[in-house]
C-alpha cells in the first residue's frame, strides 16, 4: 500500500518514512504542498500524512484543495501539541485524524493502519452520477436502470473515472491505474474510451464521459464543473 508523506523537515521525514516502510508500506515523500498536490493527482494513495507547517502552500491548503477536488484519500494531520484550534480546523476542512508532534512512531503506525481500515469500510459501494449507477462490489453498471455489460478492463476504467468525478485523468494516470500490468496498452486508451463511451453514453441525451483535449478524460454529471 502506498502512502504520501508531506513533511518539509528532512530528518523527521526520514524517520517517519523508515518506520512506515518497515511496517510494509511504500512511502512517497513530498517536501512541500505543491509537490504533495501534484503527487496526489498522479497517484492514488491509501492515506496521506500531512504536516501543517510547510513552506509556501501549507498543510491546510493541501487538505482543502484535495477535498475540493473530491479526493477522498484519508488524511492524518501532524499538528503542534496542544493546538486545539488546529485540530478543530483540520477536521472542519476534511482531515480524518491528527497526531500532535512530537509523537512516537509506533503510534503513528497504529493510527495510519486504523485510518486505512476505516476508509476501506466507508468506501462507497454504490457510486451514482446522474442516472449512472456503479455497484463497486458486484462490479455492475447500469444507466437509467438498464444494465450495461462491460469487460473487466472497461469496468476498471469506468470506475477509475467515476471515483474521480469531475476531475480530469491524464493518459498516464489512466495507464497506471487501469493498465498497470501491461504498458503496451497505453496507445489504446483512446480506443478503449471510445468503446466505453459507446456503451455508457450512446442513446442518452446526457453525455457523461468527456475528452479534454491535451489533458485527458473526465466523467462528470452535466451540472458539475471540470477541474483540470
Ligand atoms: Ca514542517
Amino acid at each position: 500500500m502506498r502512502l504520501l508523506l508531506v513533511e518539509d523537515e528532512a530528518a523527521i521525514a526520514c524517520r517517519i518514512r523508515e518506520s512506515l516502510e518497515e511496517a510494509g508500506y511504500t512511502v512517497d515523500w513530498a517536501r512541500d504542498g505543491v509537490e504533495a498536490l501534484a503527487l496526489a493527482r498522479e497517484r492514488e494513495y491509501a492515506a496521506l500524512i500531512l504536516d501543517l507547517m510547510l513552506p509556501g502552500v501549507d498543510g491546510w491548503e493541501v487538505c482543502e484543495t484535495l477535498r475540493r477536488r473530491r479526493d477522498p484519500t484519508p488524511i492524518l494531520m501532524l499538528t503542534a501539541r496542544g493546538a486545539l484550534e488546529d485540530r478543530i480546523r483540520g477536521f472542519e476542512i476534511g482531515a480524518d485524524d491528527y497526531l500532535p508532534k512530537p509523537f512516537e512512531l509506533p503510534e503513528l503506525r497504529v493510527r495510519v493502519r486504523a485510518l486505512i481500515r476505516r476508509s476501506a469500510v466507508h468506501r462507497t459501494r454504490l457510486i451514482r452520477i446522474d442516472d449512472l449507477e456503479i455497484d463497486t462490489e458486484a462490479r455492475r453498471v447500469s444507466r437509467s436502470g438498464r444494465e450495461i455489460p462491460l469487460t473487466p478492463r472497461e469496468y476498471t476504467l469506468l470506475e477509475a473515472l467515476a471515483r474521480n468525478e469531475g476531475r480530469v485523468l491524464s493518459r498516464e494516470t489512466i495507464r497506471e491505474r487501469v493498465w498497470d500490468d501491461d504498458e503496451s496498452y497505453s496507445n489504446t486508451i483512446a480506443v478503449r474510451i471510445r468503446q466505453l463511451r459507446q456503451k455508457v453514453d450512446d442513446g442518452h441525451a446526457v453525455r457523461l464521459i468527456h475528452t479534454v483535449y491535451g489533458q485527458g478524460y473526465v466523467l462528470r454529471a452535466p451540472e458539475s464543473e471540470i477541474e483540470i
